[in-house]
């Protein structure tokens, strides 16, 4: 199969074409500058910019991959989650290209396709494996087996922010801006990570131990920068980043280490947007040689929205033998995830 993997959920227009688990080409285009002066994503900002940006992207795809259109012979696109009005565009998109080919066309959830993102880079996933997904709207820690065949079993979420959405307000609240994660890094590069003791929530014994929370951190760090600015003094962006920063690592991956051991497997996987985070991916490393823990982190390219993630999944249901969902399928703007695929309109 040469399947061709249509991202729309958020601001990233993606395509991506992926061939027996191979990247072939992707194109990517984003609206976060448009949506910057708002301090996060504009959903009809968001859904123009993908009208304008799709065959542009696609056009940029075929050409990196080095194939004609006629080559497709599958397409996979984001079904859900994510914003309805962009959801809708590139799943039309997706549409329109799958009948003019006359080929079958897969509705993807999103955050297979974060999981699938690994496997273009480090091969198959194992029989088993944990997998940590820190995104913009989402921070689970999951159990995940064959991605067409198995589950997915969720071990836990965060009660109220996604670890992304923590970055974005914190980054807001410093004025540094959106997308949040890559510029509070950025500051953070010349802080001290123990400057301030941000708190880590849910990490005494008794607490839900796969259950994250993340709105009493960012609390933390507004309170802290109020007290600074009421008493005049300068406050320490670099300093307060890293720190901030600091908190949110320990607790994913003192978390998912927890869960990698109790369900007795040997591999973490973390993908998302926040792994693209240079700390995360630094101690994460760290704690998962010490631990003797196979640790599976896509290069940051990856690890953000694209194609190429959903084209992954694509071919993984289609040489798995999956029933392709159809021309009638529709968008599921809060898809829960069960498995790989949405399940088919009835
Ligand atoms: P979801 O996948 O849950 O639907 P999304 O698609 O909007 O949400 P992603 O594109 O996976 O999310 O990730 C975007 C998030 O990742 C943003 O919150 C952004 O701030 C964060 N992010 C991106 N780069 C980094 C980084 N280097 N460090 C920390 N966070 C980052
Ligand atoms: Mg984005
Ligand atoms: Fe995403």
């Amino acid at each position: 199969p040469v399947v061709l993997g249509v991202e729309s959920s958020c601001d990233e227009t993606g395509f991506g074409i992926v061939s027996e688990g191979m990247l072939l080409g992707q194109g990517l285009a984003s609206s976060a500058a448009q949506h910057a002066e708002f301090g996060g994503v504009v959903p009809e900002i968001a859904a123009r910019a993908h009208l304008e940006a799709a065959v542009p992207t696609l056009r940029i795809a075929l050409a990196d991959a080095g194939v004609e259109a006629g080559d497709i012979t599958h397409v996979a696109a984001t079904s859900g989650p994510g914003l309805a009005t962009a959801v809708h565009v590139g799943l039309a998109a997706a549409k329109s290209v799958a009948w003019a080919l006359d080929v079958p066309l897969y509705g993807v959830h999103h955050l297979a396709g974060h999981a699938a993102a690994d496997t273009l880079e480090h091969g198959p996933l194992p029989e088993r494996s944990i997998v940590l997904i820190v995104s913009g709207g989402h921070t689970s820690i999951l159990a995940v087996g064959d991605l067409v065949r198995d589950p997915i079993e969720h071990l836990g979420d965060t009660l109220d922010d996604a670890a992304g959405e923590a970055f974005d307000k914190v980054s807001r609240l410093l004025g540094l801006g959106y997308p949040g994660g890559p510029a509070i890094s950025r500051a953070a590069v010349d802080g001290d990570p123990g400057a301030f003791t941000f708190p880590r929530a849910l990490l005494r014994p008794g607490d839900a131990p796969f259950t994250f929370s993340f709105s009493g951190l960012k609390t933390a760090v507004a309170r802290t920068v109020e007290k600074l600015e009421r008493a005049g003094d300068p406050v320490p962006v670099a300093d307060i980043a890293a720190s901030f920063e600091q908190a949110v690592v320990d607790v994913l991956v003192t978390k998912a280490l927890r869960a990698v051991r109790e369900q007795d497997l040997d591999t973490l996987v973390i993908v998302g947007g926040v792994a693209a985070n240079a700390r995360l991916r630094a101690v994460a490393q760290e704690r998962c040689d010490a631990a003797g823990i196979a640790l599976r982190i896509p290069p940051p390219r990856l690890c953000t929205d694209n194609g190429a993630m959903i084209a992954a999944v694509g071919d993984l249901l289609v040489r798995g033998g999956a029933d392709p969902s159809g021309l009638r399928i529709a968008a599921d703007p809060s898809a829960v995830l069960h498995g790989a695929q949405l399940p088919l309109p009835r």
